[in-house]
């Protein structure tokens, strides 16, 4: 049977970055850069002062006093453009981020001056505070005109987007947000604000696949729920084909109301693979259609509520990253430290849900008591799974272990 590792290669292949559109910088938090970005100008802009002190030439230091006088020409704050130059005998009182005035070479902090307001026309400065270069910052200092800024594939987080406000950057040309329809199956669901009927239970698939794919940061297109008869799913299945991803959950198994793979076939998607070498998550479907001006993916999750959230975990959410436009993480991202014996039953690789945190500065890894892929419950005490290979049979407290948050 096809490994995880081969099932997510297949399914990479497949997924690609969509289109751009330009928004509008206040809107780009989380938005993907679709082009690299270089700095339009220098950072900063101009010469200035990193303190509120005394702007001075060290050609003051021709005079060789120990303390040396200097006449204060002006006050300088930021924002203002300094109207004198500063000379071996004159200085200039000067702000923080304040231009500097012509000549200055040297910025000296006010708590290093002898300097009294109540006579600001003079300053006196011990001739060891005079240095070039001495809290000031030089235009460009930070950034010369043309450095790269931010590459392609970059999520933009907060302070991203004040790099960007910094260069003018007011219009962003980001990779398209992809849709991702979500569609259960099955003749036994009902909606989850709707009282049970016998042997029916709620469609909790359909609002997790929906808030995983929020916080992918796809637009999620709820499609409701597919009886398990061919011609409703084929209807329902058609609409689903006009986004750039498909999630339908249910009916990928091997019983005779399992009709998605056909229904799936009959409406043009073709089948990449169908069953993958894990626990939970074996009857896992994936295809495409390519379509005139889209192709989509499509996914049959497998019913059980946690089958569902694992393969979106491992295969979907890295589908999604692409289509983004994010560069890839190598997968598994991370490795933690197991904190609990566990012994690994039957003969496909687990993602056991477990809860990930910090102990002594480390990541630990401990397994959640679990009954297998139907049991939704027990995932609430899990932030996201570990990966246990059936050839290691029984794993000890310390062994280091592959593991996966559940989130973007
Ligand atoms: P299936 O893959 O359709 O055979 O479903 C496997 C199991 O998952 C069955 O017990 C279903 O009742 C359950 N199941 C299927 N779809 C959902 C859903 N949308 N929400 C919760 N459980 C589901
Ligand atoms: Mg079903």
């Amino acid at each position: 049977m096809l490994s995880v590792n081969d099932a997510l290669a297949l399914v990479l292949a497949e997924a690609m970055p969509g289109v751009h559109e330009t928004v509008s910088l206040t809107t780009a938090l989380s938005r993907v850069l679709a082009a690299d970005i270089a700095t339009p100008h220098d950072s900063p802009p101009f010469d200035k002062a990193l303190m509120d002190g005394f702007a001075v030439t060290t050609s003051a230091l021709v005079n060789d006093c120990e303390i040396i006088d200097f006449s204060v020409t002006e006050t300088v704050t930021a924002g203002r453009v300094p109207a004198n130059r500063v000379t071996a005998t004159t200085a200039v009182r000067i702000m923080t981020g304040a231009l500097l005035p012509a000549d200055c070479d040297c910025v000296v902090p006010v708590e290093r001056c002898q300097f009294d307001e109540s006579t600001p026309q003079s300053v006196a400065i011990p001739r060891a505070e005079i240095f070039a270069e001495a809290n000031l910052m030089r235009q460009g200092g930070a950034a010369q005109r043309g450095t790269p800024l931010l590459n392609a594939g970059t999520r933009l987080q907060p302070q991203h987007i004040a790099a960007l406000a910094e260069f003018g950057q007011a219009h962003i040309k980001v990779c398209v947000r992809p849709t991702v329809a979500v569609l259960a199956t099955g003749d036994e669901l009902v909606a989850f604000d709707a009282p049970l009927r016998a042997g029916a239970i709620r469609n909790s698939n359909e609002p997790m696949l929906l808030a995983q794919a929020m916080s992918s940061l796809a637009v999620p297109v709820a499609l409701g729920v597919a009886q398990d008869n061919v011609d409703d799913l084929k209807q329902q299945i058609l609409r689903g084909l006009q986004h750039d991803v498909l999630l339908l959950s249910g009916g990928v198994s091997a019983g005779t109301l399992d009709l998605v793979p056909r229904v799936l076939s009959s409406a043009g998607v073709q089948c990449i693979f169908h069953g993958v070498d894990m626990k939970p998550g074996k009857p896992l479907w994936f295809g495409t259609l390519q379509a005139k001006h889209r192709k989509t993916l499509v996914f049959g999750l497998p019913g059980n509520p946690v089958s569902s959230l694992v393969c979106f975990e491992l295969f979907v959410r890295s589908a999604l990253r692409k289509i983004s436009g994010i560069e890839q993480p190598p997968s598994p991202c991370l490795t933690a430290r197991l904190i609990r014996p566990f012994l690994v039953k039957g003969n496909r690789p687990v993602y056991q849900p477990a809860e990930i945190s910090i102990s002594d500065g480390q990541l630990v890894v401990r397994p959640v008591a679990w009954n297998g892929s139907s049991d939704l419950k027990a995932t609430v005490e899990a932030n996201g799974m570990a990966l246990m290979s059936p050839t290691h049979g029984q794993y000890n407290d310390g062994d280091v272990i592959p593991v996966w948050y559940w989130r973007e």
